[in-house]
C-alpha cells in the first residue's frame, strides 16, 4: 500500500489499552483500575435529567459548569482549570502545545505507557530514565535532561508509589520546561502536589473522574495550572471537547465528595486486605497508594498466571516490558471479587486441597 502517513506515525506502535470486554460479559474485571462501585447517585440523577435541548445545542466550549464545581472542591480559581475528554486528552494537549521535533519529552520508567505514544505522535524526542531501586526518582538525571515536557505520575502506575513532594518541588524549580504531575490516582493517596501549581507556573496537575469517581466511561478529566500555562493548551484543544452530558454528570459527581470518599475508603480497606492475602500466598506486594497492586508471584511466571486467570474470566494486567515481566498489576475490586481472585490464584499455585 502507498504510505500515506507521516514517518513518525508509520514507525510508531499503537497504544494497547487494557482489554475491554463487551458490556454484559461475565468477567471479574481487575485490569483497568476502574472503581468497583457505581457512580454517585447524584451523578446518575443528573444523567436522568439531561434535556434534549442540551443535546440539540453545542455545549459550552470550556466545561464552565464543571470548572466552577471543581474550583469549589479544590480551592483554586476556575480559570486555573482546563477540562478534557478524559485526562488523556489533557496530556495530549500538553504535548501538542509544548513539544515539537527536536524537543525532548522526559519521564521515569516504568510508568504510564501513553506518554510514549503521545510523544511519538508528535515526533518529539523521547528520553526514558529508569527509576532507581525501591522507586527512587532519578532526580539528577531528570533535571539534567531538562525536557520541554517532563511527566511524573504520582501515585505512579504500575508501581503505586507516591513521588516525594521535595523531589517534585526540586523538579519544578530546576526544569525550564513544563512539569506534568499526573494525579490520576490521587483520590486513593494521602497527599497531593496541588500546592506546587500555585508556586510554579510551569507545573500542571492532571486529575480524572475515571478512577476515584467511578466514571471511566464518561471520559472526563482536567488539568490545574497557572492560567498563563493554560492559555497555550486552550489553543490546541478541540472546540467542543466536553459534551453536554459529560459536563453535567461530572459536575454532580465532583460535588458529591462524601460519596466519593466513602467509596475510596472501602477500596483502601480492600487494598490492605488483598495485600495481606497475596502475601500469605507468597506474593511480593509493593506498598500502593493507588487502587491497584503491583505484585510478583512466588514461583510460576506471571504471564502464566495472567493467562490462566483469563481462562477463568478473571482479567488482570500483565505488561511484557523490561522490569515488569515477572509482575502482575491487579486492580483492587470489591472484597468479594478479591476473594474470588485470591482463591483462583491459590488453586493455580497448588496451595489448596
Ligand atoms: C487511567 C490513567 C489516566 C487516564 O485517565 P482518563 O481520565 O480515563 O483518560 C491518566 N494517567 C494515568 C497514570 C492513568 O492510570
Amino acid at each position: 500500500m502507498t504510505n500515506y502517513f507521516r514517518s513518525n506515525v508509520e514507525a510508531m506502535a499503537s497504544y494497547v489499552p487494557g482489554e475491554q470486554p463487551p458490556r454484559g460479559t461475565q468477567v471479574i474485571k481487575l485490569n483497568s483500575n476502574e472503581n468497583p462501585y457505581p457512580p454517585s447517585p447524584a451523578a446518575l440523577a443528573a444523567l436522568q435529567n439531561i434535556d434534549g435541548e442540551w443535546l440539540r445545542r453545542y455545549p459550552e466550549p470550556f466545561g464552565g459548569e464543571f470548572r466552577q464545581a471543581a474550583s469549589q472542591v479544590l480551592g483554586v480559581p476556575s480559570d486555573w482549570i482546563i477540562v478534557g475528554n478524559g485526562s488523556d486528552e489533557v496530556l495530549s494537549m500538553v504535548i501538542r502545545a509544548c513539544a515539537e521535533p527536536g524537543h525532548k519529552v522526559v519521564y521515569p520508567m516504568p510508568t504510564y505507557v501513553l506518554y510514549r505514544t503521545l510523544t511519538e505522535m508528535q515526533a518529539a524526542d523521547i528520553l526514558e530514565i529508569a527509576y532507581k531501586k525501591d522507586n527512587v526518582l532519578p532526580l539528577a538525571e531528570l533535571i539534567a535532561a531538562n525536557g520541554a515536557v517532563t511527566f511524573i505520575a504520582s501515585p505512579n502506575s504500575p508501581s503505586g508509589h507516591v513521588v516525594p513532594s521535595d523531589d517534585l518541588r526540586k523538579l519544578a524549580s530546576e526544569l525550564s520546561g513544563v512539569l506534568v504531575i499526573d494525579e490520576a490516582y490521587v483520590d486513593f493517596a494521602e497527599e497531593s502536589a496541588l500546592d506546587l501549581v500555585q508556586e510554579y507556573e510551569n507545573v500542571i496537575l492532571i486529575r480524572t473522574l475515571s478512577k476515584g469517581y467511578s466514571l471511566a466511561g464518561l471520559r472526563l478529566g482536567f488539568g490545574v495550572a497557572n492560567p498563563k500555562l493554560l492559555d497555550g493548551l486552550f489553543k490546541v484543544k478541540d472546540s467542543y471537547n466536553i459534551d453536554a452530558i459529560a459536563c453535567a454528570v461530572a459536575t454532580a459527581a465532583i460535588t458529591d465528595q462524601a460519596y466519593k470518599n466513602a467509596c475510596v475508603a472501602k477500596v483502601k480497606a480492600s487494598r490492605t486486605q488483598l495485600t495481606s492475602d497475596l502475601k500469605e500466598l507468597g506474593f511480593r506486594v509493593g506498598n500502593s497508594h493507588g487502587n491497584f497492586l503491583l505484585t510478583q508471584p512466588p514461583e510460576r511466571n506471571a504471564e502464566y498466571l495472567y493467562q490462566k486467570l483469563k481462562e477463568q474470566k478473571i482479567l488482570i494486567r500483565y505488561f511484557k516490558q523490561p522490569g515488569l515481566e515477572d509482575k502482575l498489576r491487579i486492580t483492587v475490586g470489591t472484597d468479594e471479587q478479591n476473594q474470588i481472585l485470591v482463591r483462583a490464584l491459590s488453586d493455580l499455585l497448588g496451595m489448596r486441597n
